[in-house]
């Protein structure tokens, strides 16, 4: 494919940029009381050598009341700025084109109390139902404070080296509650009006252009806020007209922390949300960025030439692949990692508190511990099992210069991945399957399919490393009547081996639980492509094609044994799945205890001890977790002679990020 603008340059006042992919700010949780460190420097570093044409670094608090958490970039006072000159020179010694630009960050009543030591302050004392706690409203005192604070700091990034700030008006932090008639209820000169909601920001950047001369500043805004009550993407052309007039470039993102229109999951369709860059492009005359699920790119380019925006932020796919702009402007698109918006490593990360890490790149994060290590005595590798942890051993081997043979007893790779994707809005893990199916051909993998792994197979192949990634098999829990022909291991219906009824009962409400559940529930239902038809030949009316499409087709009924669902699933996406499973009408019980599967019916003993019933049940499925498929490891392990270990499901249950780190970094080592 040919790029005709991505890899173009573009201008920001007088500074050039040299291609229009943009990293845009990512808390990292790898800064230490404030301080950049060697990690952070690391993970910057990479992606500047991979050839981004602008890294936005931050969130970076300016003062107290603006800190989100603990683990962030401060920019507060000059005790901060060596080490971000350090940084900065760092990133442009890696590649001298490269723009580096630093965010400025304000929580406003996004922060938490106990981070900050005291009641956060906004424009007005609204709830949060993010923070969950009502701010202190600001007095004229404060605004003047916070201003003069943006302004100081943007003055600290200049001095440390940067080439541009940002100020983050995104996601329902200071700037946006200030321009929000849902959090902004002043009677002053700062509340009422929309000119009114903007007069902070526009005297922030006053006093910053007349501080920073001509320095250029960008804003980054949620394109729709996405929360009932706040500003629709209409007042957001509105406003970015407004305020465009002051700025150098606006970066639009999706809506709030608090929204519950899904932003950045798997199951949010790429590029879903490049409308809101095109709505403010049409009203301003300075460069927009567009933003959100934007993962490859392909998908960029369509965007740029589309004329939605003048440049693409690529967050999380830089995470997992900070080589994408190199190998894109090569044409080597086969041999990009792709992020899949699983957000295991990334976002959930973030709100779990520990460094930002990546299921598909190991590396993301620890950059310098995590180097391809060179190879000191070249060795015969086998890998037993083609799911996710034993192509990634087999991609690391090889590609230190390994001879690698991969045996898989199925006639295609991908083990687990293949049914991990069936679910509806967790596609994307089949890319996985075709990276790797790049791979194996790009490092010459030899590949063994259809071969079932022996001991007499591992005596006769005689090789001196083998890496046991057989993967798991079902827990059957020991339930009365759980041998009936109407029973089924969740798998089996991923795998087209289980059929679907119209009343269904799932036991267990862990990630697979939820995902059979929406599945099953769904099965069935109009396609897109059928509605687009339908609807667009007038052959059936929108309504009827709506509830077709969105509508629940199957009863769905989840046992769980915990008192809490999903237990296994990331913060980001597991309100997204349960919400999907409520418009759904799937039901659930939780605390409960399965006492028999009958005839036609499934009882269990619910939390206050008793027995209930659920009558005219078709199928029952049962995903109440694995157990290791370790019986090849202990027979090569007694041989006492070659080199074992075992990878992912194989040695324990672990998510597909843990198989992969561990995987990486076997191979990396022997
Ligand atoms: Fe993308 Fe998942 Fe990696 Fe996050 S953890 S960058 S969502 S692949």
């Amino acid at each position: 494919m040919k790029f005709f603008k991505l890899f173009t340059p573009f201008k920001i006042r007088n500074m050039t940029v040299s291609n229009r992919i943009v990293m845009p700010a990512l808390n990292l949780n790898l800064a230490n009381n404030g301080f950049v460190t060697q990690r952070l420097t690391d993970f910057y570093v990479e992606r500047a050598k991979g050839g981004a044409g602008m890294l936005i670094v931050g969130g970076c608090y300016i003062d107290l009341y603006a800190k989100g958490v603990p683990m962030m970039i401060s920019i507060e006072n000059d005790e901060y700025v060596p080490k971000l000159t350090e940084f900065a020179e760092a990133i442009h010694k890696a590649r001298e084109d490269v723009k580096v630009v630093c965010q400025l960050y304000h929580s406003g009543a996004y922060t938490f109390p106990q981070i900050i030591g005291k009641a956060p302050i906004a424009p007005s004392a609204v709830y949060s139902n993010f923070s969950k706690t009502t701010p202190r409203e600001m007095t004229i005192e404060d605004i003047e404070t916070e201003q003069k604070a943006f302004a100081d700091a943007a003055i600290r990034a200049k001095k440390a080296g940067f080439d541009a700030v940002e100020l983050c008006a995104n996601a329902g932090y200071l700037f946006s509650q200030f321009s929000s008639p849902k959090t902004n209820k002043r009677t002053d000169e700062y509340g009422g009006s929309l000119e009114n909601r903007l007069r902070f920001a526009i005297e922030t950047f006053e006093l910053m252009r007349s501080r920073l001369g001509d320095f250029p500043i960008g804003y980054r805004i949620s394109g729709d806020d996405f929360v009932p009550e706040s500003n629709t993407y209409k007042e957001k052309a509105i406003i970015a007209e407004y305020l465009g007039k002051h700025l150098d470039y606006i970066n639009v993102t999706g809506g709030w922390h608090e929204t519950k229109t899904p932003q950045t999951t798997m199951d949010v369709p790429e590029g879903c949300y490049t409308y809101l860059a095109e709505n403010v492009r049409n009203r301003v005359s300075i460069p927009v960025f567009a933003s959100n699920r934007i993962n490859n790119p392909e998908l960029a380019e369509q965007v740029l030439m589309s004329r939605k925006a003048d440049a693409i932020c690529m967050g999380r796919a830089l995470v997992a692949d900070p080589y994408l702009p190199l190998k894109a402007k090569k044409g080597d698109l086969r041999d990009i990692m792709n992020c899949i918006g699983c957000n295991q490593g990334c976002f959930d990360a973030i709100f779990k508190m520990v460094p930002i890490s990546c299921l598909r790149n190991a590396r993301a994060g620890n950059e310098s511990k995590t180097e391809i290590k060179p190879l000191k005595e070249k060795k015969k590798v086998m890998v037993v099992g083609a799911g996710p942890g034993g192509l990634e051993a087999a991609r690391v081997a090889a590609m230190r210069g390994h001879e690698v043979h991969i045996f898989e007893k199925d006639d295609k790779i991908g083990g687990l991945l293949n049914l991990i994707y069936i679910p509806p809005g967790r596609n994307e893990f089949k890319r996985m399957i075709d990276n790797y199916q790049y791979w194996i051909q790009k490092h010459g993998i030899q590949l063994h399919l259809d071969e079932e792994v022996t001991l007499d197979t591992v005596k006769g192949f005689n090789p001196d490393a083998i890496f046991i990634a057989t993967g798991s098999k079902p827990t059957k829990p020991p339930i009365s009547g759980i041998e009936r022909d109407n029973v089924y291991w969740a798998n089996d219906v991923f795998s087209g081996d289980a059929p679907i009824g119209e009343n269904n009962v799932i036991i267990g409400g862990g990630a697979t639980g939820i995902e059979l559940a929406l599945y099953i529930a769904k099965y069935g239902s109009l396609s897109l492509e059928a509605f687009d038809f339908l609807t667009n030949y007038k052959a059936l009316e929108p309504e009827i094609a709506l509830e077709m499409l969105h509508g629940r087709r199957n009863k769905v009924m989840v046992l769980e044994q915990l008192p809490k669902l999903g237990s296994a699933l990331g913060k980001t996406t597991k309100w997204v799945l349960l919400d999907k499973c409520d418009k759904l009408g799937v039901k659930f019980h939780t605390g409960v205890r399965v006492k028999e599967i009958g005839e036609n019916f499934v009882s269990f003993i619910d939390t206050k001890d008793n027995e209930q019933i659920i009558n005219d049940v078709d199928v029952v499925y049962y995903a109440t977790g694995v157990e290791p498929n370790k019986s090849l490891f202990r027979e090569i392990k007694q041989l006492g002679n070659i080199k074992v270990e075992t990878i992912g499901d194989a040695r324990k249950p672990e998510t597909v990020l843990e198989a992969i780190h561990r995987a990486y970094k076997l191979a990396n080592n022997i």
